[in-house]
């Protein structure tokens, strides 16, 4: 063998054995793989623990959590790019979901138990994201002050008659974007721009804090009505506070627009993602969410509703009564995120 051969050989040698590493490596990563899966998640509430422990123990699948912000975790699969250990992105609100699939990180899944148990208004119409429990953003008022009588819709807040005495947080909240995208959905642009501009009118306050403090605001004597997330009332219901308990005591909960579109719902979700190292795993995690012993954990984390017909709700939830909910397509509103921002902008809602 001359010089020139030889080296030919030992590099073809070489490049044999790089293959070969790289396929057992494969090989080795895949059936880890099927042994768990990492789960990025912004939700963070004690029951979804043991939801993960029920589904390691259903089938065999560990499953890593690593928790953040939606934003950091969004940004952290994007600077992961192919080498990302994510399979499933969870987080909650359809604004953040919408900003996660417009940066491309999820995958089409179509799975013939997710397209049956989840109603097609709760999910992505190609299957990049799923919403797995639900969340009613209602109108909350003072049983001594409002006679619920006077209430009817979102629309009759921008009613003069409410003048200083509506309590709702600033619009930089996703939920207040969800919720003004969802009255463009309804009434376009125009109507909603002086619908908008009608309710900052009837302001009590500028807007600060969180959900909660609008319902303290109430109970307060601050506002008469507050706009907020039903699971805020019952999280207080459910506080071993006697204080939060009272507050609790005070309020009373409407859903607007039960003869019309219904109230508008919000929902926590997520999806599969593109650069999933164990994809079967991840559909099979999703999957699972949608069984009734997991629907019931994950809504009653945090008061949710579940988004599977005939899962029971939790008792102080299923006190507020039942309602008709807006079934716009919950992905129609991403796109109705960034106008809705504008007309608040435009309308000086802090
Ligand atoms: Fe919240």
């Amino acid at each position: 063998m001359n010089q020139l051969s030889r080296r030919v050989f030992l590099a073809g040698a070489a490049a044999t054995t790089a293959v070969t590493l790289g396929q057992f490596n494969r090989k080795n990563r895949v059936s880890a793989q099927t042994q768990e899966i990492n789960l990025y998640s912004s939700r963070h509430y004690n029951t979804d623990n043991a939801l993960y422990e029920n589904f390691t123990t259903a089938t065999g699948i560990k499953v890593n959590l690593i928790e953040g912000n939606a934003d950091e975790l969004i940004e952290r699969i994007k600077s992961e790019g192919q080498n990302s250990p994510a399979d499933i992105l969870m987080t909650v609100d359809v604004t953040r979901l919408w900003r996660a699939d417009q940066e491309g990180i999820f995958t089409p899944v179509s799975s013939a138990i997710l397209t049956e148990k989840i109603p097609a208004n709760l999910r992505h119409p190609e299957g990049h994201w799923f919403a797995f429990s639900k969340r009613a953003r209602v109108i909350m008022y003072h049983k001594d002050r409002v006679n619920p009588a006077e209430l009817s819709t979102y629309e009759d807040l921008a009613d003069p008659k409410w003048k200083g005495k509506i309590a709702i947080r600033s619009s930089d909240n996703s939920y207040n974007q969800a919720l003004v995208a969802s009255i463009i959905a309804a009434n376009g642009e125009e109507k909603t721009q002086e619908w908008t501009q009608g309710l900052v009118a009837n302001f009590a306050r500028p807007p600060e804090g969180n959900d909660t403090a609008q319902i303290e605001a109430v109970a307060a004597g601050i506002a008469d009505l507050a706009i907020a997330n039903t699971y805020y009332l019952a999280n207080l219901g459910q506080s071993e506070e006697p204080q939060k308990q009272e507050i609790f005591k005070t309020i009373g909960i409407f859903f607007p627009n039960q003869q019309d579109r219904g109230a508008h719902v919000n929902i926590s979700g997520g999806g599969l993602l593109k650069t999933a190292p164990n994809p079967e795993g991840g559909v099979k995690f999703l999957e699972y969410l949608v069984s009734e012993e997991a629907q019931k954990f994950f809504a009653e984390g945090n008061n949710e509703y579940p988004v599977v017909e005939g899962v029971p709700i939790a008792p102080i939830i299923a006190g507020f009564g039942e309602f008709k909910s807006d079934s716009t397509a919950i992905a129609e509103l991403g796109p109705l995120v960034p106008p809705a921002v504008q007309v608040m902008d435009r309308a000086g809602w802090k």
